[in-house]
């Protein structure tokens, strides 16, 4: 019988990239999702989708205890810092108590779970770059805190649990699929202004640092992190700062649009970069995708999705 694994937030970006490698390697996969930042399109025809919400503590129970799965992957979330910071409740409702939800559930099952968490909002502006796991946190926003408490929870019910479970702090994710819709999501954005030739505007003024690491990169770390107990950063260890992101996909595009200069919003941080030789150590895993490449095929992706869903010709 084929192996289980079951996927919070397997509708989403990162999420649904994960689904496919289960499928890939010979799992079953059922995802929950309840569809608020993610897309059913997204989930692969192979893999089972239970539309519920995981603050939903008997809903998502039931889920689990009747797919049975020998792995959880836990990327559910409220996701967005714009949004934490306007309803601290929510996101501390999603983010925590529905991650204790995951954990209550992951327990009566003796299951390991991989739990996303953040690099980037989570070590603030004063940490030394690249930033090692060993720093003390100091988000600067409600969704840098909640997924903060959340590890707490992910550490605390491993030791007393027993079960090997593990915390993968992301840089910043980039890849097809990414939505452009989001406040978040600068490679998916920027690509979206070129497809529709629109000026993106440059929070920071273009100066902002921070560490993007392509999709299929962070599926392999997260797929190695399974059943390992531990806090690993999931990154490159390289800053590419705004402007260059913009300048990279205009030239993947071809095009020259002049963008817009913002300043930052509140909670966004001015650089961010994590050490991720502990993944390598431990995991015996790093990232293979340099920005330069990955931001070509990424642009190439998208603009294949924003056709298909401008309902044009495609290719
Ligand atoms: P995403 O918004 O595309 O995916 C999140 C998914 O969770 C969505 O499908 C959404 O519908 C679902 N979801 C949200 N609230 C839910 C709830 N209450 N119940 C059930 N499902 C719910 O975001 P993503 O970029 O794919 O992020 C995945 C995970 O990685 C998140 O935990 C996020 O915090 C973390 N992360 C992402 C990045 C990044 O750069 N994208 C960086 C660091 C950490």
């Amino acid at each position: 019988m084929a192996n289980r694994a079951l996927v919070t937030g397997g509708a989403g970006f990162i999420g649904s990239h994960l689904v496919d490698a289960l499928l890939a390697e010979g799992y079953e996969v059922t995802v929950v999702d309840d569809l608020s930042s993610g897309d059913a399109r997204n989930v692969a025809p192979g893999a089972e989708l239970r539309t519920l919400d995981i603050v939903d503590r008997a809903a998502l129970h039931a889920a689990i205890e009747g797919t049975q799965p020998r792995a959880i992957f836990h990327l559910a979330a409220q996701a967005s810092v714009v949004a934490s910071v306007a309803d601290p409740t929510r996101d501390c409702a999603v983010n925590v108590q529905g991650t204790l939800n995951v954990l209550d559930a992951a327990a009566r099952l003796e299951v390991p779970v991989v739990f996303t968490s953040t690099g980037g909002a989570l070590y603030g502006d004063e940490a030394p770059r690249p930033t090692p796991e060993t720093r003390i946190p100091a988000p600067l926003s409600p969704y840098g805190a909640s997924k903060w408490a959340a590890e707490a929870y992910v550490n605390t019910w491993s030791l007393s649990g027993g079960i090997p479970h593990a915390v993968c702090r992301l840089g910043n994710v980039y890849g097809p699929r990414q939505s452009p819709h989001g406040e978040a999501g600068v490679v998916a954005i920027f690509s979206h202004c070129l497809y529709a030739e629109k000026a993106p505007k440059l929070y920071g003024r273009g100066s902002p640092t921070r560490d993007y690491v392509y999709v299929g990169d962070v599926v392999r770390a997260l797929l190695a992190a399974s059943g390992r107990r531990g806090t690993f950063n999931v990154a490159t260890g390289v800053e590419t700062d705004v402007r260059e992101v913009w300048d990279g996909l205009s030239a993947a595009a071809g095009k020259q649009i002049e963008p817009q200069l913002a300043d930052l919003r509140p909670g966004e941080l001015q650089h961010s970069c994590l050490d991720a030789s502990l993944a390598a150590a431990e995991l015996g895993w790093r990232a293979e995708v340099g920005i330069r490449d990955g931001l070509a095929q990424t642009y190439a992706a998208l603009v294949g999705e924003f056709e298909a869903a401008a309902g044009g010709a495609g290719g």
